[in-house]
């Protein structure tokens, strides 16, 4: 049996699922979701290896127009994504009327070249005769390879999904050790579940305004006490989102930390001990230098 391996790509506008569906292809979290577009900031990649195939996804930044140094950056990050690809997956929001943001997701994907699947996410919500002439309007803008409604929620057409994957897939060995899941460090890791502990926790109230930073990430006591020290600041652009994120008598803080510990301690197999620390910044998100609060490629945070 031949064994393929290749680069497949997540693109769409924000809140459409991407994140959703790599977890579940992959069967574990290495994305954050959240009910709130502009969750992922950086670049993913998660690893499915099968007995006859291994596939490296990218996920990205949703398309957006760039509104900041932030904004830039990670539009440049989808461009990126595409370079050396072996396929594309624009994934939509069925249940939604396609917009302009879903226009500029399918015409980088005509603009890659390469092939490319329309992915109708979320069709739990829909009837399915709605979905023929959705299909239709995304068929006249670009011939993608395959049309696949799915549902990353249910699992449906899931298994499709990845048998078509691995038919695109050129010949060739593995490019990570079979039992690889992501490339990301758990340190970066650590910080993405704090992210969405606060998001899911803030809702509304405090806006995109916020990095986390981990400061440690201790593993010295790991084989003696099963014991992983992580210390964690989170910034805020404003002093009254600082109130918000605390809550009365630290209340709000300390659930977030709680949930962020216990979903720590689930992924390293160890106890946690996790602290955080709320400062304000403001206007992190415009100063230079503000990619290396927001992706390890870049280094260590300063
Ligand atoms: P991303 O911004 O494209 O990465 O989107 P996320 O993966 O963060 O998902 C955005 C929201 O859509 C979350 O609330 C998800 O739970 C929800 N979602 C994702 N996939 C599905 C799906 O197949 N069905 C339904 N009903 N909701 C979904
Ligand atoms: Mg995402």
């Amino acid at each position: 049996m031949s064994f393929r391996s290749g680069f497949v790509t997540l693109l769409g506008r924000p809140n459409t699922g991407k994140s959703t569906l790599l977890n579940a292809l992959l069967g574990a979290k290495v994305a954050i979701v959240s009910p709130r577009p502009q969750t992922t900031r950086t670049r993913l990649q998660g690893v499915l290896t099968r007995e006859n195939a291994q596939i490296v996804f990218v996920d990205t930044p949703g398309v957006h127009r760039p509104a900041s140094r932030l904004g830039e950056k990670m539009m440049q990050g989808v461009t990126e994504a595409l370079e050396g690809v072996d396929l594309a997956l624009v994934v939509v929001d069925a249940s939604r009327a396609p917009n302009e943001e879903d226009r500029q997701a399918v015409e980088l994907a005509r603009r890659f070249g390469g092939a490319s699947f329309l992915l109708l996410n979320k069709i739990d919500r829909i009837a399915k005769p709605a979905l023929l002439p959705l299909i239709e309007q995304f068929r006249q803008q670009h011939s993608f390879d395959e049309f696949l409604p799915i549902s990353a929620l249910t699992r449906e057409n899931l298994k499709l999904l990845e048998e078509k994957i691995i038919e695109q897939l050129p010949e060739g060995p593995a490019y990570f050790p079979a039992d690889t899941l992501t490339d990301q460090p758990l340190r970066f890791l650590a910080g993405e579940i704090v992210r969405e502990k606060l998001f899911c926790e803030t809702r509304e109230e405090v806006p995109y305004g916020i990095a986390v930073v981990i400061d440690t990430f201790d593993e010295a006591e790991a084989e003696s006490r099963n014991l992983v020290r992580v210390h964690a600041t989170i910034f805020v652009e404003k002093e009254s989102h600082k109130g918000i994120l605390i809550g009365g008598q630290g209340a709000r803080l300390k659930r977030i930390g709680r949930e962020a510990r216990q979903e720590l301690e689930a992924l390293l197999g160890r106890r946690v001990y996790l602290e955080l620390f709320v400062k304000t910044r403001a206007d992190w998100r415009r100063q230079a230098g503000v990619e290396r609060l927001v992706d390890w490629r870049h280094g260590e945070p300063a």
